[in-house]
């Protein structure tokens, strides 16, 4: 099957590989037929991680069961599915209480909570940027999709990840009806987090962020966009909100947050969220803050640990939650806003391309290239 592979730093290329097939009883297989890329594949893209080529990428995943293991009882060939990116078993102590991100028994590392599809030090699982996806445990990870499945793909398929994480990052920081926000970072996952948080009534969503497509796109669903290319975003924060800051707010950058006056600090977002938001406010993290990267200098090795201001945070009273979404504990619910028409994410959305096309969408994405928010990839 073709498959979108990973060979090295900023080398990814589209070839055969081995075709992707069932392997225990419990495995669905399924045909691939819309996958996104994520700036969680950039930090494997970027070469930051210490994955090892030839792994496939792809963790947002949608298509049709073309097959299903002996023990597969709740999907059947011809169902239209969405896969969750990270892989549960079902019946752990965590999958049992929804924390499916953190399973504790399909990472072969006893060590390890969670596994995922095409991730760095998330399990051998291949990806979905390929022809077929084999499903670990496929009755417990594929949502089944409802009658306008196809006519609502683009929508559907970003419950795998991003509309979730966003989602999530809202219940991290424990979002109220009525609550102010502040989002830093407007990639997909911020623009998710924002839209999450209109969805679930916040009074005023404020976007942090410089691009201006992406700030465009915040403004377009009701969010107050920050351009902190314009001055000090806490200010503008702080100014938007009776100089009280915002009652919630949420991380999606991660540890590679810089400023447009090209200062690095991977601790900048986390430090400007306190600043940003009020006394006893709570703040959701769902940017990644990778630990350590094989190819990095001294300094870059030490990123996963960040000069984060914890005197401040605790004169404030603030709380914070943080880790990897629990796709499929929100699922279902989001599923079925998008089913209702409450929900339509795929507006964020600026590029389809074939499977063929994935590098030159990883080269554009990577860059940041005006107008490219998110991409999917049709196999
Ligand atoms: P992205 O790289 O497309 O977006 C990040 C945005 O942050 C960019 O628009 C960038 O301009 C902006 N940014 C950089 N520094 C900033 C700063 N100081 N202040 C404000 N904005 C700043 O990535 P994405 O796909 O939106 O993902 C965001 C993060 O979420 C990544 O770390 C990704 O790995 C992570 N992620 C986590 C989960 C999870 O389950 N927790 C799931 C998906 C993605
Ligand atoms: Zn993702």
């Amino acid at each position: 099957m073709k498959a979108l592979v990973y060979d090295g730093p900023r080398e990814v290329h589209v070839k055969d590989v081995p075709d992707a097939r069932i392997e225990q009883p419990t495995d669905v297989l399924v045909k691939i037929t819309s996958t996104n890329i994520c700036g969680s594949d950039l930090h494997m893209y970027e070469g930051r991680t210490d994955l090892e080529p030839g792994m496939v990428l792809g963790h947002e995943n949608l298509g049709i069961v073309a097959e299903v293991g002996d023990a597969v009882v709740k999907v059947a060939t011809g169902d239209r599915v969405c896969l969750p990116f990270n892989i549960g078993c079902g019946f752990c102590r965590n999958c049992e209480e929804g924390l499916t991100a953190f399973c504790l028994t399909v990472h072969p590392d006893p060590a390890m909570a969670g596994a995922a599809f095409g991730f760095a030090g998330m399990g051998p699982f291949w990806g979905g940027q390929a022809e077929y996806l084999r499903v670990p445990f496929g009755d417990f990870n594929c949502l089944r999709l409802p009658e306008d499945a196809q006519d609502k793909e683009t929508d559907y398929v970003m419950l795998s990840d991003i509309f979730p994480t966003g989602w999530h990052c809202t219940r991290l920081a424990d979002m109220r009806p009525g609550d102010s926000v502040v989002v830093y970072g407007a990639g997909p996952v911020g623009l998710m987090a924002a839209y999450s948080a209109m969805i679930q009534g916040a009074s005023q969503v404020m976007v942090v962020d410089r691009h201006p497509d992406r700030l465009r796109l915040a403004e377009r669903i009701g969010a107050t966009p920050i351009d902190d290319s314009r001055g000090d975003p806490v200010e503008q924060v702080l100014d938007a909100t009776g100089g009280h800051g915002a009652d919630k707010g949420c991380e999606c950058v991660g540890y590679q947050a810089h400023d447009p006056q090209g200062h690095e600090d991977a601790a900048m977002t986390m430090n400007r969220l306190v600043d940003s938001v009020r006394f006893t406010g709570h703040i959701g993290v769902v940017g990644i803050f990778l630990p350590q990267d094989r190819n990095a200098s001294d300094e870059l090795e030490r990123k996963g640990k960040i000069a984060f201001d914890m005197g401040k945070f605790w004169f404030k009273g603030q709380k914070v939650g943080t880790g990897q979404a629990n796709v499929k504990h929100y699922n279902r619910q989001l599923r079925d806003l998008i089913h209702q028409g409450r929900a339509t994410p795929s507006w964020i959305v600026s590029h389809e391309l074939p499977l063929a096309e994935a590098e030159s969408g990883y080269q554009h994405f990577d860059a940041r290239d005006d107008g490219w928010t998110k991409v999917v990839l049709h196999p």
